[in-house]
């Protein structure tokens, strides 16, 4: 899609409107109307938008402007108006285009003094459909509830583990083979514990409230490596309110490895299925079946593993209502204590994304349902919506949640979304995100992505710190 500018320079705020109607296109941006394209046009304390096929204007927006006009806004209302009415079509998260709709309605709440008045203005303002409203101010109380256990001045940890058993067909993550990788795993892990004992040295009397170690699949380590990183994971920080590992993928998850976990006392894992139909397994290159799933959670549990998490995918290449049906039948069956159910995402960085025309994915009418039907089961099982994220390029433009038995929310993840704390990352692929209470501003700070660059520049991983952080060199071990 093409579009034309005037007067403002709002460019990726109008792409992010373009995104939601015409996902997955090219969005160009050209200097003056062309047979098919929007036009936002800001002049004399007016926005104009227009939207203009086969040469002519069939549908446009005019929004007057005061000094007091929140621009950025009204641009993107103005090309949101045009497009839903020459569309006929009104958007779940209506002209919603951020990824947090529930920090958003955080901040409504307090700005507008109370849940109806926040609710008035996502449905009048931001055309935001009543089923979302709901589940994004449910997500805030819940957030909300959940975050009365945060530990005052604490950081949460992040711990990449970017290695897994093959490459799902949708994954965009750091996450390296383990049949082309293996021979550099301890090697990687020497490096990391550089940099956990440079963390743990400086994070010396810092409250730690949460841990998190993901990846790629961290169970892709064997008994030996889990217990080596968690050795020096414990050696160098206190025991936190909270320690996540993922074990994402089933055919990773065996009793030697959940033993070495809670001989650590880590009692909350992410077992993922993603679906609960094999032919889908195959396709999206996953290499484990539906049968060794049921069996690495039955693992988990007869180990005493107390909070199980399972990750599902709505809208996956030839996956319908049936299919859907039988992963939530199956899910509803163990009852685990929280449950991801994430919409489809085409990311640049998969395989999915090179690879898109083979496939036929869900169209918006099927992801409607299908997120209907999450929400039932999930109601039927007594979870509660606690955190959600939207992606960009997701299906129908619609949203990720992660519902809990109550008590059960997982910290590290509201506050990842939240943004109130600093997390710090190490590890490939890490990213460090560093909150200023008093400011709210948000710094990051990257780590390579690469297991190779991570093991030759270790040194300047650290480094980057050091400078973002102001922390001191030194580790304990000199
Ligand atoms: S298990 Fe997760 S990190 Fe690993 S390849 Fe699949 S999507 Fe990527």
């Amino acid at each position: 899609m093409d579009y034309v500018i005037k007067g403002h320079d709002y460019g990726d705020d109008i792409i992010s409107i373009l995104q939601l109607f015409y996902p997955n296109s090219v969005y160009t941006r050209i200097e003056a109307p062309s047979e098919s394209c929007v036009v936002s046009r800001l002049e004399n304390d007016k926005i104009y938008t227009s939207l203009i096929l086969k040469g002519e204007e069939i549908q446009n927006n005019i929004t007057p402007i005061t000094a007091d006009t929140d621009v950025k806004r009204e641009l993107k209302l103005s090309l949101y108006k045009t497009l839903m009415a020459h569309h006929k079509i009104s958007l779940p998260w209506g002209a919603l285009t951020g990824v947090r709709p529930a920090k958003l309605a955080t901040s409504l709440k307090k700005t507008e003094g109370s849940e109806q008045a926040a609710a008035l203005v996502l449905k009048n303002t931001y055309f935001v459909r009543d089923d979302k409203i709901k589940l994004a101010l449910e997500v805030a109380k819940n957030e909300e509830k959940a975050l009365a256990k945060s530990i005052p001045g604490s950081v949460g940890l992040y711990i990449g583990i970017p290695f897994c058993p093959t490459r799902c067909l949708y994954c965009s993550f750091t996450s390296y083979p383990l049949d082309k990788y293996r021979e550099k795993v301890d090697e990687y892990l020497d490096c990391l514990k550089r940099e956990i004992e440079f963390c743990g040295y400086n994070l010396k009397g810092t409250p730690i409230e949460s841990i998190y170690i993901g990846g790629g699949t961290p169970t892709s380590l064997d008994e030996r490596q889990l217990d080596y990183l968690l050795t020096c994971v414990f050696n160098n920080f206190d025991k936190p309110q909270e320690f996540t590992v993922e074990a994402g993928r089933p055919d990773t998850v065996t009793e030697g490895k959940i033993k070495v976990l809670k001989s650590f006392g880590i009692d909350r894992i992410s077992v993922n299925p993603q679906t609960l139909n094999d032919k889908t397994l195959r396709l999206i290159g996953r290499q484990h079946t539906v049968a060794e799933f049921y069996k690495a959670f039955e693992t988990a549990s007869r180990f005493g593993i107390g909070h199980i998490n399972c990750d599902i995918i709505l809208g996956l290449p030839g996956e319908g209502e049936e299919e859907v049906r039988r992963t939530f039948e199956g899910i509803k069956s163990l009852a685990p204590e929280s449950l991801t159910v994430h919409t489809l995402a085409v990311k640049r960085a998969s395989r999915l994304k090179e690879t898109l025309e083979e496939y036929s994915l869900a169209d918006f009418s099927l992801m409607d349902r299908l997120l209907g039907l999450s929400a039932e089961y999930t109601q039927n099982m007594g979870l509660i919506p606690y955190y959600m994220y939207r992606q960009k390029n997701m299906v129908g433009n619609f949203e990720n949640v992660s519902y809990c038995l109550p008590g059960h929310e997982c910290l590290y993840n509201i506050q990842i979304m939240e943004e109130n704390q600093t997390i710090i990352a190490m590890g490939c692929g890490g990213s460090t995100k560093t909150v200023d209470p008093a400011t709210n501003r948000i710094e990051r700070i990257f780590n390579v992505k690469s297991v190779d660059d991570y093991i030759t520049r270790t040194d300047e991983m650290i480094d980057r710190k050091i400078k973002g952080l102001n922390w001191r060199k030194e580790t304990k071990n000199g």
